[in-house]
C-alpha cells in the first residue's frame, strides 16, 4: 500500500497558482496577496495565524493545502558564524541548508549580507569522491516546494534575509532541472522573495546539456563549475563524471554558455593533498579560467567521515592561489568558515540517517 501523498505546500504554488484556485473557490482576488504575504513575507507557522483571512477560507486553506513541506530537526552553529539546518522531509528523508555570514571577498557584498546554500536532491547520483552527499547514492529528487521551502525556513530560523543564493548543497541541481527552474521562477517573482536571478547561482559538477540548456534560459543566473582537476586524468580520479563528459565537451558547453551570458562563470577548485594541489595542476588551471574568463574559488578539502582524502597544508594552498594570480587570474582561497559544524554538505544528513537506520553505515575507503 502506498501512502498518500502530501497535500501541496504553499511553498511550492506559484502566485498564479493560488489566484486561479480562488477564482475556483469562488473568493475575491485580491486574498491572493493576503496569502502570498503570510506565506512569504510574514513567515506564517500555521493557516490559523492568517487572520486577516476569513475562518471558512483558512479552513479551506488549511483542507487543501500544507504550509511547507519542512521539519526543522536540528540547527548546528551559531548567529555570528556558518549555521547548518537539517529538516525532515514527509518521507522521512533529511536535507541541509547552509547559512553563511557574507563574504565580501568573493560576492562583494556588504558585510551584512547573507549566503543560503541549499539541497537540491537526496542523495547524488555522481558520486565525487570528495563529497558525502554521493556516500549512500541517491534517494529522490527535491521537489519546487521543498527548495523554496529551505529559504523560507532559513530566513525564519534566523530571522536573517537570505541575499545570495548557492546551489551547492546536497545534489546536482542539473540533474533536477525541471524543478530548479520553477523554484527559480517562484523565489524571483516580486510576489514572494524577489530574489534577482544575479544573486542565484547554480552550481553543477559538469552536465553538459543541461548547462547548454540553462545557457538558454532567460534570467541572468550565474553558473559555477566543480572543476576539482584541471586534466582528464586527475579530474577522472576524481569525478567519474568526468569520463561521461571530458573536459573539451565541457569547455565547448561553458563557451557557449558565456556566448549567452554577461556573468562571469566560477570555477569551483577543492585543494586535496596530493592528488589535485600541483603547480603543474595550477598552471593549467589559469590557462584554463583565463580562456572561460572565469574566477577561481580554491577550497581546501574540508575531511568527509568515511573518506581518506586530507587537505593540503596552508602553504601549499597559498602556493596554488599565487600561481593562479600570478598568471592574471582572481583566485580566492577560502578557508571554509563551518569547517567544525560537518560543514561539508551532505555530512549532517548522512549523520541522522545513518542514526536513523535510513542508510548502512558507511565504511571508510581510500580512494586515492
Ligand atoms: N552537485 C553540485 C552542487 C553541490 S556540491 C556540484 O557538484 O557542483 C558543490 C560543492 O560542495 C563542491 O564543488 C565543493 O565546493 C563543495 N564540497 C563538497 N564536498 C566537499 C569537501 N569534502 N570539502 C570541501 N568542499 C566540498
Ligand atoms: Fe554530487 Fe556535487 Fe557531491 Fe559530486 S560534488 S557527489 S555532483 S553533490
Amino acid at each position: 500500500m502506498t501512502a498518500e501523498p502530501p497535500p501541496p505546500a504553499l511553498t511550492g504554488l506559484p502566485p498564479a497558482a493560488i489566484a486561479a484556485w480562488l477564482a475556483e473557490t469562488g473568493q475575491p482576488a485580491f486574498r491572493a496577496k493576503q496569502i502570498l504575504d503570510w506565506v512569504w513575507k510574514k513567515k506564517a507557522g500555521s493557516f490559523d495565524e492568517m487572520t486577516n483571512l476569513p475562518a471558512a477560507l483558512r479552513a479551506a486553506l488549511a483542507e487543501k493545502f500544507r504550509l511547507t513541506p519542512l521539519a526543522h530537526a536540528q540547527t548546528q552553529g551559531s548567529a555570528d558564524t556558518t549555521r547548518k539546518f537539517l529538516f525532515r522531509l514527509h518521507d522521512g528523508r533529511y536535507v541541509e541548508s547552509v547559512l553563511i555570514p557574507a563574504n565580501p571577498a568573493l560576492y562583494g557584498e556588504p558585510a551584512d549580507r547573507h549566503t543560503l546554500c541549499v539541497s537540491s536532491q537526496v542523495g547524488c547520483a555522481y558520486g565525487c569522491k570528495f563529497c558525502a552527499s554521493g556516500l549512500a547514492g541517491f534517494t529522490r529528487n527535491l521537489t519546487a516546494a521543498e527548495i523554496t521551502g529551505q529559504i523560507l525556513a532559513a530566513e525564519k530560523l534566523s530571522g536573517e534575509r537570505v541575499d545570495n543564493l548557492v546551489f551547492m548543497g546536497m545534489g546536482e541541481p542539473l540533474a533536477n532541472l525541471p524543478e530548479l527552474l520553477d523554484a527559480i521562477e517562484l523565489i524571483t517573482s516580486p510576489e514572494t522573495l524577489h530574489l534577482g536571478a544575479r544573486h542565484l547561482t547554480v552550481s553543477t559538477s559538469g552536465l553538459v546539456p543541461q548547462i547548454r540548456q540553462l545557457a538558454e534560459h532567460p534570467r541572468q543566473i550565474r553558473l559555477a563549475i566543480s572543476l576539482h582537476g584541471a586534466t582528464d586524468d586527475v579530474r577522472e580520479k576524481i569525478m567519474p563524471v568526468n569520463r561521461k563528459w571530458p573536459l573539451a565537451e565541457l569547455f565547448a558547453a561553458l563557451d557557449y554558455w558565456n556566448s549567452r551570458k554577461n556573468q562571469k562563470l566560477t570555477l569551483e577548485y577543492i585543494l586535496i593533498d596530493g592528488i589535485n594541489d600541483s603547480r603543474e595542476q595550477a598552471a593549467i588551471l589559469a590557462r584554463h579560467a583565463r580562456h572561460l574568463r572565469a574566477k577561481v574559488n580554491l577550497i581546501p578539502y574540508n575531511t568527509v567521515a568515511g573518506l581518506d582524502w586530507q587537505r593540503p597544508p596552508e602553504e601549499r594552498c597559498h602556493a596554488f592561489r599565487d600561481t593562479l594570480q600570478q598568471a592574471g587570474v582572481t583566485a580566492t582561497l577560502r578557508f571554509e568558515k563551518g569547517h567544525d559544524i560537518d560543514a561539508a554538505c551532505g555530512q549532517l544528513r548522512l549523520k541522522q540517517e545513518t542514526a536513523e537506520g535510513i542508510v548502512p553505515p558507511i565504511q571508510p575507503t581510500n580512494p586515492a
